[in-house]
């Protein structure tokens, strides 16, 4: 078996990825557990001079990190890649912020990452890069005489031309794409994106396949998206009903119906959008008031980025006007929380919530919905309403899909659920479960590194 080498933003140390076990964390460490291997990434750590990478072993894992400078920091991270790429690939044009300073930062640290991670490369490996932080890695690593395979996964949405060419450098991005021997996205839109990119403005060619000749390179490209594991997410929140925790939040309700919410406080979730919704579903359905309480809690994160501040006081006063506005002396609306739980309780949490309400404005995959609904109670289980801009919604068909962006539609897809009979409720969560299990993580992995390592 080829060693598998994982490049990725930032990596998670033994023990670190327990709080917040995002699905990359899971995947990539499971994957690493089965093939031997090596992770390699930012540590996390800021440090005033570059320093050589740091190697730790761990069950039969090797993990390498580097610390990098505040400038790079700044430049790279917050700047380009949290700054500029997220909001363009999220078409959120109005808050991309670019200047040529972040984009000359975000190749020297690709540069800087590619020289430390060539030398311990091994010629067999099996190279896979993740997500739009990484972007220019395969270029890097080629320019040191890396002549491994490289694969690319972009965990974000893939933006349509209109959208990607406001970015000055997008030419540049798209060749680096194409120094990779494969590339894969989420959905079909992303990879019907690429391709147009790369046929009308690089002047590239792309076959049924998904193969592609584009700046004097040939490499693959296709769909796989990221799941979860729902028999590990199913026992977890089978177990977690009985915590203390899960039975304080049942017994909390007092007999209401719990919608729940569960994001990074992110513009690209559609919070603001989704309270607005909430609030129209209480307008409109006001026999439902005192009846259900929506249960939102959005971890801060980027807080260096100045929009991501912005956010959390608009979502706070906003949160605060629905209350104040429906509350009664003994009944509030909604439950608005800025921290983070253990996967466990987030389990517990879902399990005992009638709906979840997931409706990014965009969204790569979105791996809450998939765990939503694998925590699910079989004899019981409670309803996704999804958006259609997330990736899930390419898969789960079977959820009710509202649109974000009308909050009547949202409104009326609440009411649905709280209202749907239980034979059309566990009719639609086999339905969504059997996808699960066939587009699991372990297919997920297996079907990107089947192709990144077959023959050409
Ligand atoms: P993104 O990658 O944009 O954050 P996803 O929904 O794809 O969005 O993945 C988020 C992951 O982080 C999921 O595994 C989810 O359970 C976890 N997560 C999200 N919010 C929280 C939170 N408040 N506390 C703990 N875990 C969270």
């Amino acid at each position: 078996m080829r060693r598998l080498v994982i490049v990725s933003n930032r990596v998670a140390l033994p023990g670190e990825g327990a709080q917040r076990s995002g699905g990359l964390v899971t995947g990539v460490v499971d994957a690493l557990h089965h093939s031997g291997g090596l992770w390699f990434g930012w540590s996390g750590k800021l440090k005033s001079a570059r320093s050589p990478p740091r190697l730790v072993e761990a069950d039969g894992v090797t993990y390498a990190t580097v610390d990098l400078t505040r400038a790079d920091y700044d430049g790279y991270y917050s700047g380009l890649s949290n700054a500029a790429l997220w909001p363009l690939f999220h078409y959120r044009l109005d808050l991309v912020n670019f200047t040529r300073q972040d984009f000359a930062a975000y190749l020297r640290v690709n540069a800087l990452l590619a020289d430390t991670l060539a030398p311990l490369l091994k010629p067999n490996d099996l190279v896979w890069v993740h997500d739009y932080h990484l972007i220019p890695m395969a270029e890097e690593l080629r320019r040191v005489g890396a002549a491994q395979r490289i694969g690319f996964f972009l965990h974000t949405p893939f933006p349509s031309l209109g959208v990607l060419a406001a970015l000055p450098h997008y030419l540049e991005i798209l060749k680096s794409l194409c120094a990779y021997d494969l590339v894969g996205f989420q959905t079909i839109e992303d990879l019907t994106a690429f391709h147009d990119a790369i046929v009308r403005r690089a002047g590239g060619e792309v076959s049924a396949d998904g193969r592609i000749h584009a700046f004097d390179h040939d490499l693959r490209s296709g769909v796989f998206p990221i799941g979860v594991d729902p028999d590990a997410i199913a026992d977890m929140a089978a177990r977690a009903v009985k915590s203390r925790t899960t039975r304080r939040l049942h017994e909390s309700l007092q007999g209401r119906k719990l919608i729940i919410g569960v994001d990074r406080l992110d513009y690209s979730k559609g919070l603001e959008h989704r309270f607005k919704a909430f609030a129209c579903f209480l307008e409109d359905y006001p026999e439902q008031r005192n009846h259900v309480r929506l249960l939102q809690i959005a971890t801060a994160t980027r807080s260096e980025v100045p929009e991501y501040c912005a956010l959390r006081q608009r979502l706070g006063a906003l949160a605060g006007d629905v209350a104040g506005r429906y509350a009664r002396l003994d009944w509030a609306p909604i439950q608005y929380l800025n921290r983070s739980f253990s996967q466990h309780s987030l389990a517990g949490f879902f399990r005992i919530s009638s709906v979840a309400l997931v409706t990014p404005l965009r969204d790569g995959m979105n791996l809450v919905a998939k765990e939503y609904v694998a925590a699910q109670n079989p004899e019981d289980p409670g309803v996704l309403i999804l958006s259609p801009f997330a990736g899930a919604a390419y898969e789960l068909d079977a959820a009710l899909i509202a649109n974000p962006f009308d909050p009547g539609a949202v409104a009326e897809a609440l009411q649905k659920a709280l209202q749907m009979p239980i034979e059309e409720r566990r009719e639609r969560w086999r339905d969504m479960m059997e996808v699960l299990h066939r587009n699991n993580i372990t297919a997920w992995r297996e079907s990107f590194l089947g192709v990144l390592g077959s023959p050409i």
